[in-house]
Order: structure tokens, then C-alpha cells, then sequence
């Protein structure tokens, strides 16, 4: 809770230690009952007329649960996004934590390269990473590993399953890491066999179309037409209807932040985000191709934070 004399961190009995360890800037209040109770008391106990929340971040039953306790002449002004606006400037030293985590899931990546091949299953190698992060001194994975092989790679969101990989199909990796509370985010394919004519030109489209949305990134440019530009390539590729997500989003200490790079997105890039690159193809029944870095914008000029080979690898 933030007041005008200062601000309170609500915690309970689990967290007593660690609170007082690291909390800096803030009172910490041990609740022994439920949070929002004491919360709730709180505003009620400072005769609060004016109180702003996160609606993206309450339930509608922890508001109603609120709004009952806290008394009936206060009044609730929803506002959104502002510990997020602040969140999308990094300062320099978030960044090189970033540039660690980003090392890390890279060398992850590179390192599982021999395992993959024909009869290995996707949750073998999914499993393979997450542990491999984990010997590094990630805390976790940033989010379940995806390795979507075969006609599965055509799910952008596909899970790990129990499917072995097999010969002459696609293997879509998306994968990152939380490291001292960063998260990274990475995405390769690669082919077990030799690939086709036709699908080694929608893996160039796709790099290309990657490379000119990179280029593009640079403070003051609209987030939208950071979009553009990747959805140009693929489109003189004949492509752009198989793109069907979107370019980018921001990454930090969650996975997904702002800004996101998108159609119509007008925020403008600044010095201090750290963003993703992925643009993709997925063609239904055959399989999918994504590939994605992340990039730091810096007071001069951008940095590839992700440092895994781009080349298509046929293993
Ligand atoms: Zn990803
Ligand atoms: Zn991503």
C-alpha cells in the first residue's frame, strides 16, 4: 500500500525473515489474518476517501472483498499499468542481469543440440533444459519449455508432449530462463534430416523478416512499426497470412510486459526496454518455424542479448 507517508508491504508469517531481509523503502506489516482483511483495515483505520488499484492484478471477488471492508464513503479509481509503465525502462545493472539470463539460456540450447535427434521425445528434451538451467542457477524456467516437433511445431503455444521427434520434421525450442529474478526468452527451430527446398526459404523468410524488425528497434520508433517491418517481409514472401502472432513483446522481471510490438501498439521505444523479436510461420499439418532474441535498447544503439546460432541446423 502506498500513502502519502509512506508505503506499507503486506505479508504473512511465512515471510517474516525474508521481508525484513529485503524489503528496502517500505514498513512491512506481518498479517495474521487474511491480507485483504488487514488491508482493508488499514484504509479504513487512515479514513482513505481516495483509493487507486490495479485492477489487472484483483479478482473481482478480492475487490469486492475490499470494498465491503474498507468502509462506504471510500472511493476506487481503477489505474492501470503504472508499476508496469515504470517497469519498462530498465536501468543498466537490470540489463546485465538480463544479458546473463539471455547467456544462459543460449548456452542451454547449444548445449542439448546433440540430444536431439529421431526418437527422443519432446518432454525428454524439454526436461533436458529446464534441468540444464537449473545446474547454471536459474531459479526456474521463465515459462514451461516449449518443443513442439512435426506438425505440432504449427502450434505457436504447443507444451512439450510425449511425442519422439522423428526424421525430416521441424522442432520448434522456445525456451528461457529466471535468473536472480530476470527472466530471458529464446526461440529456435531446426530440422532432424534434410529439409526441403520450401521450407529452408520460409526458415530465410523468417530470419529476414526477424533481422529487418531488429534493425527497425530504436528509441522514439512506434512499437508498431517495429511489427510492420517483420510482417513486410513475410508478406513479400508470400507468407504473411502463415504469421499469426505477433512481433514482440517486453521482458523483464515477468515474461510478458510492455511494450508489446504489435499491430497498432503507438507506445513509442525507449532507451532502457528490453524486447523480444519473434516473428514465425505455421503452416497447418506440416509444422512451424519461429525464431526469437532478445534486444536491449541502449542510450546508443540496441544489443542482441540472446547469442544462440541463427543458422538453420539440419541434425
Ligand atoms: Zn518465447
Ligand atoms: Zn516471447
Amino acid at each position: 500500500m502506498i500513502r502519502r507517508r509512506g508505503a506499507i508491504l503486506f505479508t504473512d508469517q511465512r515471510y517474516t525473515i525474508q521481508a525484513h531481509e529485503e524489503v528496502r523503502g517500505a514498513r512491512v506489516h506481518i498479517a495474521r489474518r487474511s491480507l485483504l482483511a488487514e488491508v482493508s483495515e488499514e484504509i479504513r483505520r487512515a479514513g482513505k476517501k481516495h483509493v487507486a488499484f490495479e485492477p489487472a492484478h484483483l479478482t473481482v471477488a478480492q475487490m469486492q472483498h475490499l470494498q465491503s471492508r474498507a468502509g462506504r464513503g471510500t472511493r476506487w479509481a481503477a489505474w492501470d499499468g503504472f508499476v508496469e509503465k515504470l517497469r519498462t525502462v530498465k536501468a543498466a545493472d537490470e540489463i546485465a542481469q538480463m544479458r546473463t539470463a539471455a547467456q544462459l539460456a543460449s548456452d542451454v540450447f547449444e548445449e542439448i543440440l546433440p540430444l536431439i535427434k529421431a526418437g527422443v521425445t519432446e518432454l525428454d528434451l524439454a526436461a533436458e533444459i529446464e534441468y540444464r538451467m537449473r545446474r547454471r542457477g536459474a531459479s526456474g524456467p521463465s515459462f514451461s519449455t516449449i518443443v513442439a516437433s512435426g506438425p505440432r511445431s504449427a502450434l505457436p503455444h504447443a507444451r512439450a508432449s510425449s511425442k519422439p521427434l522423428k526424421k525430416n520434421e521441424l522442432v520448434v525450442f522456445d525456451l528461457g530462463a529466471i535468473l536472480r529474478g530476470y527472466c530471458s526468452d529464446m526461440s529456435r527451430t531446426i530440422f532432424i534430416g534434410r529439409a526441403s527446398a520450401r521450407i529452408r526459404q520460409w526458415y530465410r523468410a523468417v530470419v529476414q523478416a526477424q533481422e529487418a524488425a531488429t534493425e527497425v528497434i530504436s528509441p522514439g520508433v512506434k512499437a508498431s512499426q517495429v511489427d510492420a517491418a517483420a510482417r513486410a517481409v513475410l508478406e513479400r514472401y508470400g507468407l504473411g497470412r502463415r504469421f499469426t502472432h505477433s512481433t514482440g513483446h517486453g521482458l523483464g522481471l515477468e515474461v510478458h510486459e510492455s511494450p508489446r510490438l504489435a499491430r497498432g501498439e503507438k507506445a513509442l521505444l525507449r532507451a532502457g526496454n528490453v524486447v523480444t523479436v519473434e516473428p514465425g510461420v505455421y503452416v497447418e499439418g506440416v509444422g512451424g518455424i519461429r525464431v526469437e532474441d532478445d534486444v536491449a535498447i541502449l542510450a546508443r544503439g540496441t544489443e542482441v542479448l540472446t547469442r544462440a546460432t541463427r543458422n538453420f541446423l539440419e541434425l
